[in-house]
């Protein structure tokens, strides 16, 4: 299955993304993940995406379009099906990724647009953390590491994301609202939007949403 997970920052993306990986056996393609990779890389696509990612801007769109295009058309993984996290996150980006799945003819099936509210976002985002390993996510009050600061999957450093402070969480949700609601109804006008209640816990989500892939007949194929 071919999906995209839409929805603000601190919806829950990660978390259910993780969940399907799982279940469906997809692969996970987080581009905020991508262009954290490439920072710590410090390649050329790092250095120029450090300072807008800091501000809590988006990374330009020849960027990110560039690092998905060569996933898709070169990572072979891909064909047993896989998960669009945090992209596309401008119309821009939406239009060149169907040009790029119009190419390889691999349309998505879904794209999954969790909703959730102003207050639930940053309670989830102030206490979030992460594995600087291997990305598993935790959170302060809500899942805890059972060490402090360790990863419970494999013992690497568990630490704040540096754009997941008050001020930044603002500027990205108003970049969301002003560059990426207008995703939804591109996607909407497609026929392809399945909305999912973001405020709930992501066990309750995936539940849900297997219900609807049930009802689509959507489980047995990738
Ligand atoms: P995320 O891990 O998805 O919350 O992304 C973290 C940051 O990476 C965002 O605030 C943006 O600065 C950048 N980023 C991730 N994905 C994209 C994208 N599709 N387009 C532009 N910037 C992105």
């Amino acid at each position: 299955m071919r999906l995209v997970l839409l929805g603000p920052p601190g919806a829950g993306k990660g978390t259910l993304a993780a969940l399907l990986k799982e279940s469906l056996e997809l692969v996970h393609i987080s581009t905020g993940d991508m262009l954290r990779e490439e920072i710590k890389k410090e390649t050329a696509t790092g250095r120029a995406a450090k300072k807008f990612i800091e501000k809590g801007e988006l990374v330009p769109d020849e960027f990110v379009i560039r690092l998905i295009e060569k996933k898709l058309t070169s990572d072979k993984r891909v064909a047993q099906g896989y998960l669009l996290d945090g992209f596309p996150r401008t119309r821009k980006q939406a239009e060149d990724l169907d040009r790029i799945l119009r190419q390889i003819q691999q349309p998505l099936d879904y794209v999954l647009y969790m909703e959730s509210t102003l207050p639930v976002i940053i309670q989830r985002l102030g206490g979030r953390r992460v594995c600087k390993n291997c990305g598993a996510l935790y959170h302060l009050h809500n899942k805890p590491s059972k060490k402090e600061k360790v990863c419970d999957l494999c013992g690497g450093e568990v630490y704040q994301r540096a754009d997941d402070n008050e001020a930044t969480i603002r500027t990205r949700m108003d970049v969301y609202l002003k560059s990426t609601r207008p995703v939804i109804d591109y996607y909407k006008v497609q026929g392809k939007l399945k909305k999912l209640d973001g405020d709930k816990d992501s066990e309750e989500v995936q539940v849900a949403l297997m219900q609807i892939f049930h009802e689509d007949h959507k489980l047995n194929k990738h």
